[in-house]
């Protein structure tokens, strides 16, 4: 039997001279084969990309197996001679049916099993495993279900309505492309994820039904992922406030739809780099966004420059104001990004919370009914700045104050 894995091997020969090994998981095979003289001597070959001949182990020679963490994809096999330990990663189902095998070797109660000799063990290319599937017909799924070891994942222009949940199964996708499909919802599950960095899902129909669950975008492993987001022509028409909580964002694409606003906790997104909005309905940004540190923006084809609206400002907003306790301990949960989710504190605090504006300066204003709008100018503030042609590139943003001395 073979496994495809990935293997970090661990000399204990060096940890012990207090040797540092930087090494890393390889991509490998370990085949389990028996001796073609010796009856109940079994061995186990490691192959990798930099160990094409392979690596013999005696089983005999196991001198502790450790699965406490099987149900994760790993498990550790560590041998008297030589000193190794076999660290393995590799998809969970294969895993256990290799590990079951394996103690059916080490206890000899291998009768029913049919094990290859060891001199017909080889790794060829073909069995490099797959990562990558394109599917640009309804013909093309694969009859066997999708391999689990899938890394990247094109399903696009097929006019699916439902999301297929055998991809909630492949547990090591990175890349996953549902474009030009006809999607509306997405469950919850999709939030457990582990992996997944690039998420397209232009030209679906997530927002036809106006109202929208969520929750498959802000799932525990997700929001740890997650890297690119395109939400491209699906019809939206708001944003959730707790987008903030995709804490790795660095590209968010939401051309073509039709948003009038963007949630103020956008800005809080550090880590955002590309923002393309073009072809919506907005008249403001929030202000919150002069925190990031955008290299690009695109937002041609909004509603810029068509808006009146008038002042909120209060002059004398700021005389003798003494927040609440609520607002003093909601500004330091947000100055400090303490991560809050409804599970931790009451749902009314959490809306509390994302409803918070942010100032000029960055600093949290949870007293959010007075606010100005102040152009500024975009070229100023991003590297690259995407606009309508032949306008100034000068747009209303809507800006909230810590403190009087933050209005210049
Ligand atoms: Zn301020």
């Amino acid at each position: 039997m073979k496994l495809i894995c990935q293997i970090f091997i661990i000399n204990r020969l060096y940890s012990n001279l207090n040797i540092r090994c930087n090494g890393k998981y390889l991509k490998s095979t370990l085949a389990l084969g028996q001796d073609p003289i010796i009856k109940n001597e079994y061995f186990l070959i490691h192959f990798s990309s930099v160990n094409k001949t392979g690596t013999k182990y005696r089983v005999k020679n196991i001198k502790q197996v450790f699965v406490k963490y099987l149900s994760e994809g790993k498990a550790t096999l560590r041998f008297e001679e030589p000193p190794h330990d076999l660290c393995i990663k590799g998809e969970t189902i294969q895993l256990k049916c290799f590990m079951r095998l394996l103690k059916s070797c080490v206890s000899g109660d291998t009768k029913e099993r049919h094990l290859p000799n060891l001199s017909n063990i080889s790794v060829t290319t073909k069995e490099s495993v797959p990562t990558k599937l394109i599917i640009n017909d309804r013909s093309e799924f694969p009859s066997k279900g999708l391999p689990r070891t899938l890394e990247t994942l094109h399903i696009v222009g097929l006019k699916l309505c439902n999301f297929r949940r055998e991809i909630l199964l492949l547990k090591h996708l990175v890349v996953l492309d549902l474009s030009n499909n006809e999607i509306e919802t997405i469950p919850a599950e999709f939030g457990r994820m582990p992996s997944l960095c690039e998420l397209h899902l232009a030209n679906n129909k997530l927002g036809v039904n106006g109202k929208i669950d969520w929750r498959w975008l802000f799932g525990p492993q997700l929001i740890k992922m997650l890297k690119l987001l395109d939400l491209s022509g699906n019809n939206l028409k708001y944003l959730p406030k707790c987008i903030w909580k995709l804490q790795k964002l660095i590209t968010l694409k939401l051309d073509d739809n039709m948003l009038n606003q963007l949630p103020a906790t956008l800005g809080r997104i550090n880590s955002l780099r590309y923002l393309t909005i073009s072809k919506n309905m907005l008249s403001s940004l929030p202000c919150s966004l002069l925190q990031c540190h955008l290299e690009y923006i695109d937002l041609s084809s909004n509603n810029f420059h068509h808006n009146n609206i008038t002042s909120q400002l209060q002059r004398n907003l700021y005389k003798y104001y003494v927040g609440s306790l609520v607002h003093l301990s909601s500004e330091i949960v947000l100055r400090n990004k303490f991560f809050y989710a409804s599970n931790l504190i009451p749902w009314t605090l959490v809306q509390f919370l994302d409803d918070a504006n942010m100032c000029v300066c960055g600093a949290p204003v949870v007293n959010n009914k007075f606010y100005v709008n102040n152009k500024f100018e975009l070229k100023d503030l991003f590297r690259v700045v995407v606009f309508d042609n032949n306008r100034n590139s000068t747009v209303d943003f809507e800006c909230y104050y810590c403190y009087k001395c933050c209005r210049r």
